[in-house]
């Protein structure tokens, strides 16, 4: 199978991390990053990063660009992610047109994306489901006690440790995400458009992404 490079677009809660888990399953050469994990775990560590981003993240705003951009390809750079062979998905990063495009400078020679997926997601549906969501910080597992309960309720099912609400997840700071991301979006999808790479995944659960995505992938690089 050629090296994978995919980017994972989506409206929070549509879904991202949950389509992560399962392609991290099926194609072992694949590892992934998510931004949001990075900044909820920085944010538990009490790091300068952490407190600083929580201000934003606690009511629904994006952390700026520019702490975002020096995050993610700190975190390329140190894990060797940047050469031809590599295969990596990132969850969350870029999300706007000037994380894409200072992100675009760090990895067009070495490893540029190959793959971007919008999941698309009805956000009705998104916004009925999103207070039933638990989440297990450490690993960025999540859950839907809707969908996905967690075999012991409110219990991660590897470490059977607690599971949390995120902060953010109220209907107040979820809607003001959704609209953010709302805004985003658009130049975003055209960037990636542009280059040829963009494809566009629809359903309303994981359950029947999942399987559209797996192809997409299966078709494209083996
Ligand atoms: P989901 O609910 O599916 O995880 P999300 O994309 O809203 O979707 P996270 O990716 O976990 O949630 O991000 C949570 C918060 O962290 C965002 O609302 C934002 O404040 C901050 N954040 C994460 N990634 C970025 C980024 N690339 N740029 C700016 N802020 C970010
Ligand atoms: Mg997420």
């Amino acid at each position: 199978m050629n090296p994978l490079r995919i980017l994972l677009l989506g409206a929070p809660g549509s879904g991202k991390g949950t389509q992560t888990s399962k392609l991290l399953k099926k194609f072992h050469q694949l590892k992934s990053l998510s931004s949001g994990d990075i900044l909820r775990s920085q944010i538990k560590q009490e790091s300068p990063i952490g407190i600083e981003a929580e201000k934003y993240i606690k009511n629904g705003s994006l952390v700026p660009d520019s702490i975002m951009v020096g995050i993610i390809t700190h975190q390329l750079e140190q894990s060797k992610w940047l050469n031809k062979q590599s295969s990596w998905l990132l969850d969350g990063f870029p999300r706007t047109i000037h994380q894409a495009t200072a992100l675009h400078q760090v990895i067009k020679e070495k490893a540029n994306f190959n793959l971007v997926v919008e999941l698309d997601v009805d956000q009705n549906v998104i916004l009925d489901r999103i207070e039933a969501r638990w989440v297990h910080v450490p690993s960025g597992r999540v859950y839907s006690l809707d969908y996905n309960p967690p075999k012991v309720p409110f219990k991660d099912d590897i470490t059977g440790e607690p599971l949390t609400k995120r902060e953010d997840d109220t209907a107040e700071v979820f809607q003001k995400r959704l609209t953010k991301y709302n805004e985003e979006i658009g130049p975003l999808k055209d960037f990636y458009s542009k280059q040829g790479i963009l494809q566009t995944v629809s359903g309303n659960t994981s359950d029947v992404i999942y399987p559209k995505l797996e192809n997409l992938i299966v078709n494209r690089f083996s």
